[in-house]
């Protein structure tokens, strides 16, 4: 039935619901589904790193060793023997996190939302990166806040641009240190300290997210923000890109005065994740599988992204610039000035060609002539063409 049949009731909806609009990148994104369509468009891993195997045989035992804890209700703040797992993973170089700081949640998606809930009153000052993930930007404006954009450069937030005028009575700076989504950049070490020491002092409280931090591609990661400042700063992970997203699962790290109002939160939003996947997550990872599994997926993506990096070098015109990330799935073209990516897509989806344009990752002023490209899930003689077809029409345009 069609959603918008007028012959259905009217519902008396709320102002905050009122004010949803369904992305039209995302309505556009859909014809990319199609499987003649080359799509750099969608953050989807690559099937081919999902541990189906393992995870089937995790099921298995589980439901014939213990089905009640499998398939029981449980504890909001997540099963106990995985939240002890991230609380011993990130307690590193002299820094202690507590199984109590750790909340399980059903994907790091939902731990923007809580965070957005817990934090955020209409109006509030949010701080986000210039451009930032358009998925924090969603789950944040349900709550009806006021974006201040940071300044970024190519290796991202910029401390120096955090001045007291900006920053005064924000509720909040979200960050992603790691191969940021949409940009692949990632943050230098001296300025991680800088923004770890205004977070300290007080100047606004630090939402780290960090899906892509595992994915380093030369295995030298940066210290978090969290080792830090344990106490001005909530973390967040994920198991999506590490195990499979479909399992939903992912977690937040926070000092435990704030902790507890998130774990209230999500009781209220749904009681718990899921038992049967948290367990099965933690059957699958308890014995050292990522420390095996994980710099097999570098090493895939690693070659993935030096293949569109070589085809981006070999077909586009003088003009268009990109990075080349050391980890994560994305990197970020800039355009001429003239060229719209929104109108590119529309040409370039007619050509078999799908990309996400750049405008919908910025919280206030976009800028149009910028795109993201995620070189994982395409292999890489698509690569090739895709970005060849892409390169063409972009040629025509200046
Ligand atoms: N944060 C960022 C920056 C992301 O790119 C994503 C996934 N696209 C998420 C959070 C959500 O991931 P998940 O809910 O699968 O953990």
């Amino acid at each position: 039935m069609n959603p918008r049949d007028l012959s259905l009731p009217e519902w008396a909806l709320s102002e905050r619901a009122r004010k949803l609009t369904s992305s039209a990148i995302r309505e556009i994104l859909k014809i990319t589904e199609r499987p003649d369509v080359i799509s750099f468009a969608g953050g989807l891993p690559s099937p081919a790193t999902f541990p189906n195997e393992r995870i089937a045989q995790a099921a298995q035992r589980l439901l014939t060793a213990d089905p009640n804890g499998a398939l029981q209700y449980s504890a909001t703040e997540g099963y106990m023997p995985l939240r002890e797992w991230v609380a011993e993973r990130y307690s590193t170089g002299g820094v202690e996190i507590r199984p109590s700081q750790v909340l399980i949640t059903t994907g790091s998606q939902q731990a923007l939302d809580l965070l957005g809930k817990t934090l955020i009153d209409a109006g509030s000052k949010v701080l986000v990166e210039t451009p930032t993930y358009l998925g924090a930007l969603q789950s944040f404006s349900l709550y009806a806040p006021t974006y201040v954009q940071v300044p970024t450069d190519h290796a991202g937030l910029i401390p120096e641009g955090l001045t007291p005028e900006l920053t005064r009575d924000a509720r909040l700076l979200y960050a992603q240190p790691n191969f940021q989504n949409p940009t692949g950049r990632r943050l230098p070490l001296e300025r991680r300290e800088q923004l770890a020491a205004l977070a300290r002092e007080g100047a606004f409280p630090v939402i780290e997210d960090d899906p892509y931090g595992a994915l380093d591609y030369r295995g030298t990661p940066l210290p978090t923000l969290l080792s830090f400042a344990p106490e001005h700063i909530v973390h967040l992970g994920t198991f999506s890109k590490v195990l499979a997203p479909g399992l939903r699962l992912g977690y937040l790290i926070a000092p435990e005065n704030l902790h507890f109002k998130l774990v209230q939160a999500k009781q209220a939003t749904d009681l718990h994740t899921p038992s049967f996947t948290q367990r099965i997550a933690y059957d699958v990872i308890k014995d050292g599988f990522l420390d095996e599994h994980i710099p097999s997926i570098r090493t895939l993506y690693r070659e993935q992204c030096d293949a569109m990096h070589d085809a981006l070098a070999k077909h586009m015109p003088e003009g268009v610039t990109w990075n080349r990330p050391e980890g994560g799935m994305f990197l970020w073209v800039d355009l001429p000035e003239r060229v719209d990516s929104m109108e590119l897509l529309e040409a370039s989806i007619a050509e078999g060609v799908a990309f996400v344009p750049g405008a919908p990752f910025y919280a206030n002023e976009a800028r149009m002539n910028t795109l993201r490209l995620s070189f994982v899930t395409v292999p890489p003689a698509k690569i090739d063409e895709g970005i060849a077809r892409l390169a063409a029409l972009i040629r025509a345009r200046i």
